[in-house]
């Protein structure tokens, strides 16, 4: 069994990252990424600080826009319009999920889909469903693409199977595993909350990729012998024996499963370190374009 290690691929990633920026430092410009966190959700705030941190430490313009829980769609619209017309700000994420007063759709719409970095206005959305190269592919699906490739293992002509269809991670992880060419070609089912017999399906996939949002959900019952699994899951798991009470565990039951599949990603360690590689990446490549 192989343990894929998210981190080795995303310092990768990171390492390819920093000489894309050296290259534009060279014509003058340095990428800008605005993270906006609207209310005090404490996962979000951890999220925002993290992506913060990376983006300072690759040495990217970062702007980081805190605002009230009470805040008004049209104040935090106004703030879209204003790091839309920004020139030092190539990349704009607005951290999810926003506080119930918050058409997030809307927000999302009104982001300059050049600088959509996150993947999820409607025009990349549907470049990635047409396969158009030009677009933003939402970070996190990248990522598992990514450390599949890094990991040598192959998708074309694979049955592949993504439980979830979030349009954060299960629909465009499904999209890019049917697209033509590398990292894709695979045949894809993808199962939600009202797939019959979600152990059959799973058995049947020689790559299963988890984005279900439930501790250990999937065990050794899933997944079949000599499978690849993906974990997305991030899920807190009460503790009492760690210093913060609760532990991060994925969607897989790793000790169960890892002993029969070919390679699986742990948490933590997997993809996450993934995505935030993917996000400074997509960063980048908003300043390239936006300066070509
Ligand atoms: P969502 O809650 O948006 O989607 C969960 C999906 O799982 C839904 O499609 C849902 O089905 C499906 N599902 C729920 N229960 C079952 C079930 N019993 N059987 C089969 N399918 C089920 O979550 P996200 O996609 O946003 O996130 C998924 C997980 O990935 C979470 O743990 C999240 O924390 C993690 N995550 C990790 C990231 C990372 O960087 N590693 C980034 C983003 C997310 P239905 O549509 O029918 O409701």
């Amino acid at each position: 069994m192989q343990r894929i290690d998210g981190a080795a691929v995303a310092a990768k990633v990171m390492d390819e990252t920093k000489v894309r920026i050296a290259a534009l430092a060279a014509r003058g410009i340095r990428p800008g990424l605005a993270v906006v966190l609207v209310g005090d959700d404490p996962a979000s705030r951890a999220y925002v600080r993290s992506k913060d941190r990376k983006a300072a430490e690759l040495g990217l313009h970062s702007v980081k826009h805190e605002l009230p829980a009470d805040t008004t769609q049209a104040v935090l619209i106004a703030l879209v319009a204003e790091l839309n017309a920004d020139p030092a700000v190539h990349g704009i994420l607005v951290q999810s999920p926003p506080p119930p007063q918050i058409n997030e759709a809307e927000v999302v719409l009104a982001i300059d889909p050049r600088k959509d970095v996150d993947g999820f206005h409607p025009v990349n959305v549907a470049k990635l469903a047409m396969e158009d190269p030009t677009g933003f592919v939402p970070c996190t699906p990248l990522g598992c693409i990514r450390l599949l490739q890094e990991t040598g293992l192959e998708t074309a002509g694979k049955s592949a199977v993504v439980v979830g269809r979030s349009m954060i991670v299960g629909k465009p992880m499904a999209l890019l595993l049917m697209k033509r060419g590398p990292g894709g070609d695979a045949t894809v089912t993808v199962a939600h909350s009202r797939t019959q017999n979600l152990a059959e399906v799973t058995r049947r996939a020689d790559i299963v990729i988890a984005a279900i949002g439930r501790p250990h959900f999937l065990g050794a019952e899933h997944i079949r012998e000599g499978a690849v699994v993906i974990d997305v899951g991030i899920n807190r798991m009460e503790d009492p024996q760690h210093p913060k009470g609760y532990r991060l565990v994925g969607d897989v039951d790793y000790d169960a499963v890892a002993a029969k599949c070919a390679a699986i990603t742990p948490v933590p360690g997997g993809v996450g370190p993934m995505t935030i590689a993917m996000l400074m990446s997509n960063c980048v490549t908003a300043a390239e374009r936006l300066n070509s």
